[in-house]
């Protein structure tokens, strides 16, 4: 097979370590790719987010297979220009990625479908932002309407940065605040079947213990040593199979890779946020934890197999990662400072740019990651900070508590 991965960030290097050891794999060709990318697959330039140049490019590489990692070009129609050519692809259509690229859009879709999640308005002045925020109260969470890149959210106590963000944003959705720990749920789908993957957590603020601004996420760990035992078959049958079956009612039936983001909360899981792409950093683990061929489960999905496919393996143990930002990240990284001590197996690359002279240096705000595997969580993470304590930077910073919560048995639901 052959496969072109579109993205350039975590989440593709860690998708293309995947498909690199698929042995079904012969060539993997990704578009940008970045320097960690490059040492698995051929690199070539293309915008991402430009549905006729991916299309063009997957019939130039010949590709079987095109998974798109990011979410900006399943939005702007890259996977429907990939298909119209014939080519079989891992992502679903614009019209579909809408889960993700409008929350008015997902939130009707959920309450169509009876999905559990928090009430919500769609509010687009002052007046109707003042009534919403009123009616839910402290913490208030406001949403851009929009991609945002996961740091479009403000959730918090003061009533006057509620009230900026919302002024800023234009069109936001405000909504009751969901209390109890996060999981991230990926799902494989084809639009009917769908094979979760392993459950992870994520830490979306950048200081320890949850403190400072949102983040794209600072580190995530699986499995979830808390996580009630029927959380996924629960989450399966209440919120992923109503939901495929709402966009299939709608004609836009959703191929590709479901992301529910779920606060498990008193009354049970529900969801925060859909994604229609892989999450990053959790990909980063949850791929290191599946053993089952990645290419062979994307190219079953892409083409409407996946019913037919073999239960997934996966690898005894735990994995563990922790993101190495960029000064100044998440308000304004320093970029250009030269990265030394990552050359090495677990560490991912993120934002990350190679010197004509083999120099590496930063080139976004999240830059790399450790990531490692372990016959436990502790034994895992202590793997991977291990990694990140080897890596040099100047100004980076880093999370010091990733998975040390749930290591020392202090994740609690609610009730
Ligand atoms: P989102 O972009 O919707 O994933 O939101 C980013 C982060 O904001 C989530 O991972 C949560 O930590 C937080 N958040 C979003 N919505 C809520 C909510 N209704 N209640 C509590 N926290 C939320």
């Amino acid at each position: 097979m052959r496969v072109l991965l579109v993205g350039g960030g975590g989440r593709e290097h860690a998708l293309a370590l995947g498909l690199a050891a698929d042995p079904a794999v012969e060539a993997l060709v990704a578009a940008p790719g970045n320097p960690g990318i490059a040492e698995v697959a051929s690199l070539r330039e293309v915008t991402a987010t430009d549905p006729a140049a991916v299309a063009a490019l997957a019939v130039d590489v010949a590709a079987d297979l095109v998974v798109v990692g990011p979410e900006a070009p399943l939005v702007a129609g890259v996977a429907d220009a990939v298909r119209a050519k014939g080519i079989a692809v891992f992502g679903p259509s614009a019209e579909a990625a809408q889960l993700e690229g409008s929350k008015t859009f997902a939130k009707d879709v959920m309450t169509a479908a009876g999905v559990p999640t928090a009430r919500a308005y769609t509010c687009v002045d002052a007046a109707a932002v003042a009534r919403a925020l009123d009616e839910f109260g402290a913490p208030y969470v406001v949403k851009d309407d929009g991609l945002a890149a996961g740091k479009g959210v403000v959730v918090t106590d003061d009533r006057a940065a509620a009230e900026r963000h919302a002024a800023e944003c234009g069109r936001v959705v405000i909504e009751e605040y969901l209390d109890g720990p996060e999981v991230s749920l990926f799902v494989v789908t084809d639009g009917e079947a769908a094979l979760p993957l392993l459950p992870a957590q994520d830490f979306k603020r950048v200081g320890d213990g949850d403190t400072g601004p949102n983040t794209g996420g600072m580190g995530a760990y699986t499995p979830l040593p808390w996580a009630p035992p029927s959380l996924v078959d629960d989450v399966m049958r209440d919120v992923v199979h109503p939901t495929l079956a709402e966009l299939r009612r709608r004609g836009a039936p959703f191929a590709g890779l479901l992301y529910v983001g779920l606060a498990i909360t008193a009354a049970g899981p529900r969801v925060i946020e859909f994604n229609a792409r892989f999450g990053d950093p959790e990909t980063q683990v949850v791929l290191a934890m599946l053993e089952t061929p990645l290419a062979g489960l994307l190219h079953a999905a892409a083409t409407g197999t996946l019913a037919g496919h073999p239960p997934l393996r996966w690898r005894d143990g735990a994995a563990v990662t922790v993101v190495v930002a960029a000064e100044g990240y998440p308000a304004g990284p320093r970029t250009g400072d030269v990265i030394t001590g990552a050359d090495r197996a677990g560490i991912i690359h993120a934002g990350t740019r190679r010197d004509a002279d083999g120099t590496l240096r930063s080139a976004g705000g999240r830059v790399l990651c450790g990531t490692a595997t372990g016959a436990d969580l502790a034994a895992a993470r202590d793997a991977a900070y291990a990694l990140v304590r080897g890596v040099e930077l100047a100004g980076a910073h880093h999370r010091g508590d990733i998975a040390s919560a749930a290591v020392d048995g202090r994740i609690t639901i609610p009730g």
